[in-house]
């Protein structure tokens, strides 16, 4: 009942399209992130789910039923906004109580759902303070709080840690991990931050422009990205992606980079579709995965980042600018040269022409 269907799902505003035919299946009990940047449409899609968009064309189904035209109260889901939205003149307790007392529950079942849920989100000594004696960070505890107390089996959340701050952000993913865990909802979780889509999801929609770019785990957006949206927008820095052209060397197919030279033999598997293109690809190699090595691109070390151990170098310039991550300082600073290779099992190749991944 509680798995989603979306089924060729369009959302237009006037002649413009927010999303364009949408095809997305989240099982029962999954946490799946919608990810992309501002305005790609994650909004406009979960509004969809939650009924308070109509679609302008296709299906979603809960389970095997269709939603079209039932109204958001009567769909089951539970929703938290950016925004939380809780009563300021309530204390915790009121808050909290609020959803199962319009139900009718008895009180002694509302009381020990409300103890549960406090416990779970550690608001048992606020229970008595009035929300608007409280941080904005606890608040948006609250207003989760209010909507899991429902024990809804369908959890919407958009964007409901952006106006929190860092240190909080990080406590309450792990938190809503939990509490999903716990109920075993369907969770549908809006943001632009790839961070927490990696932390929590099961799987990620990667979505940019309208368009659903690729649905996998966070480990198969990162390693196997389907295009080079995704292998930009994934990973912090993003894919280092440098054009080049198929050539062949005496040691098998290579990509010639212009003046960086030319890679290393590519995977055998992936050698007779790069040399199906015959026009310009994109060489990928993710910044995590350079080595320091003694053949590979030359490059001149144009910025050096440290933030704690971790070192981000960045290198070469123009299109064929890179960036390399080490977990240690390596030593290196602006002007000198180094030589950085990807193994070769983590090179990943792009049609520079349509941006999809080669395979
Ligand atoms: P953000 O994180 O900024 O909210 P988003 O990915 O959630 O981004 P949406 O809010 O879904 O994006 O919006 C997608 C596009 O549709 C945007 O270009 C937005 O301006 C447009 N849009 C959304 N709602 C409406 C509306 N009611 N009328 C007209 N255009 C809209």
């Amino acid at each position: 009942m509680s798995a989603i269907h979306l089924k060729n799902l369009v959302k237009k505003f006037g002649d413009f399209t927010a999303l364009k035919t949408m095809d997305l299946e989240i099982a029962d009990g999954e946490f799946m992130a919608l990810l992309g940047p501002s305005g790609c449409g994650k909004s406009t899609t979960m509004n969809m789910i939650a009924g308070m968009e109509e679609p302008t064309s296709g299906k979603i189904l809960f389970g095997e039923r269709d939603m079209a035209g039932v109204p958001m109260g009567r769909r089951g889901v539970g929703f938290v906004f950016q925004n939380y939205a809780i009563f300021t003149h309530m204390t915790v307790r009121q808050n909290l109580a609020y959803g199962p007392k319009m139900r009718g529950a008895a009180k002694v079942e509302i009381d020990r759902r409300v103890g549960a849920i406090a416990e779970m989100l550690q608001l048992s000594p606020l229970l008595d303070r009035k929300a608007d004696r409280l941080s904005v960070n606890i608040l948006q505890r609250v207003a989760i709080g209010r909507s899991a107390i429902m024990e809804p089996a369908i959890f919407l959340l958009d964007e409901p840690l952006s106006n929190v701050d860092a240190a909080f952000r990080a406590v309450m993913r792990t938190e809503l991990k939990q509490l999903q865990r716990q109920f075993k909802q369907t969770m549908v979780y809006v943001t632009h931050d790839q961070l927490e889509a990696m932390t929590m999801a099961d799987r990620i929609a990667v979505m940019d422009h309208g368009v659903l770019q690729q649905v996998g785990t966070p480990l198969e957006v990162y390693n196997n990205p389907a295009n080079v949206f995704v292998a930009r927008f994934i990973g912090a820095p993003g894919m280092n992606l440098i054009k080049g052209g198929p050539a062949e060397s005496d040691r098998g197919l290579v990509i010639d980079l212009g003046p960086l030279g030319v890679t290393p033999p590519l995977p055998d598997e992936l050698a007779p579709a790069v040399r199906a293109v015959r026009g310009e690809v994109l060489y990928g190699f993710r910044p995590e995965q350079v080595t320091l090595a003694e053949r590979g691109l030359s490059m001149p070390v144009t910025f050096v980042e440290r933030i704690g151990a971790r070192t981000i170098v960045h290198l070469g310039e123009g299109e064929s600018a890179v960036k390399a991550v080490f977990e240690n300082d390596v030593g290196l600073s602006i002007g000198q040269a180094a030589v950085v290779a990807p193994p070769a099992s983590s090179v990943r190749v792009f049609d520079a022409a349509t941006g999809r991944a080669i395979k």
